[in-house]
């Protein structure tokens, strides 16, 4: 072994001795218009910083964010744990293969696994056992899921069962398993030949789905709340009637969690609300707090479907993210995180009901914990505009929804604030 002149790490970190130049906010905006791809219609905004609830831009100015990244952020921005908990595992190791076990990887997922089980039990009587897979994203998630499924039906039942039925409205990702999963022409269009096997159903419309499940169906896979297609809530009784039918016809069921787990609608798992046991969930959105983590939990007996070589990721479960992940679920443990979600977002419903349950344009305020809309009629970008010149972000869902996902550890001002901005916007925007 040769001698090594990379010694442990110091406690503290020095200083950088490679910092880049720093661009300025002009600059950015600028460039940003040749060197990237027009994917996104970005805001000319920069963020510099965030503290907590808060993010300041390169130009000082402060906002209220309560978009959180898409409901990434659950501890907010720079939460000190967050951020020292990235400091001390890229201290000690960030990334090996999956050729070896990881010192957190294993704890996050017997974590996870543990949670998903008590939910199971506790909201369905079910007692099941529940194994994990690590990704680095919620379309991953997505794709993690569908190979699952269809791999659980050919090789675990043999039988042919490739056939998946999803929702109308949902989001599911932008890699092609996960595009084909979104029933939405706008996510779809020009990409075709798309991958088969997709059927899509009414979100919320039991006949619908039974309609489109036969023989050649292997699993239903939907969102809890549907978040991208606009904060849509699915009428009582939904999810019972579908974990009924999709038991009868063997058919498995898949919650897509990505923006409603991890405590943003009140309950860790929104499905605990549902009174169903899943057969399987994914995450990631806030599961690292915004490093990017995904995760698949799945039942025994499906998760066994992944032998060895049918699928893996580089990233995924890394040290350094399931570390992160450990530390964000410990976090919101330690300080009643998701309590607060439920009752400030009750809180929120309530203000914002109270600030524009009787204006014109307003068609509808719903939502689960802190996972709110607001749908109009009229010019929704520009009142979301307008909510930013007033200091607030929030986030567009569907086409005409207002969406608020924030950092599970805002409080009552807070809310206030962004009620209360919200309603000034709207009556500037769309009248009195
Ligand atoms: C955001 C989202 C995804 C996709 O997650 P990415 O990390 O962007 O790939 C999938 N499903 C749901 C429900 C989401 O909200």
């Amino acid at each position: 072994m040769p001698a090594d002149s990379f010694r442990a790490p110091p406690a503290v970190a020095a200083p950088a001795s490679y910092v880049p130049t720093a661009w300025s906010q002009d600059a950015i905006v600028q460039s940003a218009a040749r060197y990237l791809t027009p994917s996104y219609k970005n805001a000319p905004l920069v963020f510099e910083r965030g503290e907590g609830p808060y993010n300041i831009a390169m130009d000082g100015t402060r906002y209220l964010d309560f978009s959180a990244g898409v409901a990434v952020n659950g501890l907010g921005h720079n939460h000190p744990d967050l951020v020292a908990a990235i400091a001390d595992q890229s201290r000690r190791l960030i990334h090996q293969s999956n050729y070896w076990h990881n010192a957190h990887a294993v704890p996050l997922a017997a974590e996870l696994c543990t949670r998903f089980e008590q939910a199971c039990l506790a909201t369905a009587g079910v007692a099941l056992q529940a194994r994990a897979f690590f990704c680095n994203s919620g379309g991953e998630g997505t794709e993690a899921a569908v190979k699952l499924v269809r791999r659980y039906h050919s090789r675990v039942c043999n039988h042919a069962r490739p056939g998946i039925v999803t929702c109308k409205g949902s989001f599911h990702g932008r890699t092609y398993a996960a595009m084909s999963a979104t029933a939405n022409a706008k996510y779809q269009d020009g990409f075709e030949p798309l991958v088969p096997g997709f059927r899509y159903a009414e979100f919320g419309d039991i006949a619908s789905i039974a309609a489109q499940i036969d023989d050649s169906v292997g699993a239903v896979l939907l969102e809890v709340v549907q978040g991208e297609g606009g904060v849509c809530v699915a009428p009582p009784g939904f999810f019972r009637d579908l974990r009924q039918l999709c038991t009868e016809r063997g058919v498995l069921l898949g919650l897509d969690e990505v923006q409603t787990g991890f405590g943003r609608t009140g309950t860790l798992f929104a499905f605990e609300q549902e009174g169903i046991a899943p057969d399987l969930i994914w995450l990631a959105k806030a599961l690292g707090g915004g490093i990017p983590v995904g995760a698949v939990l799945a039942r025994q007996e499906v998760a066994l479907a992944l032998q060895p070589g049918t699928h893996a990721t580089t990233f995924g479960g890394n040290a350094l993210v399931t570390y992160v992940g450990r530390v964000v679920l410990g976090v919101m443990d330690r300080d009643g995180l998701v309590d607060n979600a439920r009752d400030m977002g009750a809180y929120l419903l309530q203000r914002l009901r109270a600030a524009l349950g009787d204006h014109p344009a307003v068609r509808d305020i719903r939502g689960r914990g802190l996972m709110c809309g607001v749908q109009l009629q009229g010019d929704v970008q520009a009142v979301i505009a307008q909510c930013r010149q007033l200091g607030l972000l929030v986030s567009l869902a569907g086409s005409d929804v207002v969406r608020f996902t924030p950092p599970l550890i805002v409080g009552r001002d807070h809310v206030e604030f962004a009620a209360a901005q919200l309603a000034a916007a709207v009556r500037t925007v769309l009248g009195p």
